[in-house]
């Protein structure tokens, strides 16, 4: 239950995202933030916390080993740390659209307490099968 419930709300911070992304107002143009690095933490993160191996997909000759033709191929869930990230919230703490960051935060907020309740359930089961 919990895990469907992030998934949906992954997928809204992602729509909330991406059209910022696509729409850079930087030299860097759309999706100009991704980067090998960020591909490989999320290589890892889908395979350790989710159980999904994203090999196949993890394409070895781009720069970019998950960028699309429309932006990352990858389940916003997969990808926590990039479905999140915007360069706004992540230097000053919010995007000059305030309406925008309200609907940001009561997102993520959602998702962080979501992300807690998975990870203190799972410490109870480790505890209990000790
Ligand atoms: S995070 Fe900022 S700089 Fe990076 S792609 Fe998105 S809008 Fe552009
Ligand atoms: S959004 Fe996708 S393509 Fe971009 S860095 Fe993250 S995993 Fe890679």
């Amino acid at each position: 239950m919990t895990d469907n419930k992030l998934i949906e709300k992954y997928q809204e911070m992602s729509d909330l995202t991406w059209p910022k992304c696509r729409d850079c107002p930087s030299k860097l143009g759309a999706f100009g933030c991704c980067n090998r690095t960020a591909c490989e933490i999320t290589l890892s993160w889908a395979r350790e916390r989710w159980g999904v191996d994203l090999r196949p997909q993890f394409d070895e000759k781009q720069k970019v080993p998950f960028m699309g033709k429309r932006g990352c191929k990858i389940e916003p869930h997969l990808r926590p740390q990039c479905t999140v990230y915007t360069c706004k919230i992540h230097a000053f703490g919010a995007d000059p659209d305030a309406n925008w960051t309200h609907k940001y935060f009561k997102l993520r907020n959602k998702i962080d307490d979501l992300e807690w309740r998975h990870y203190e359930k799972q410490k109870r089961r480790e505890l209990k099968n000790d």
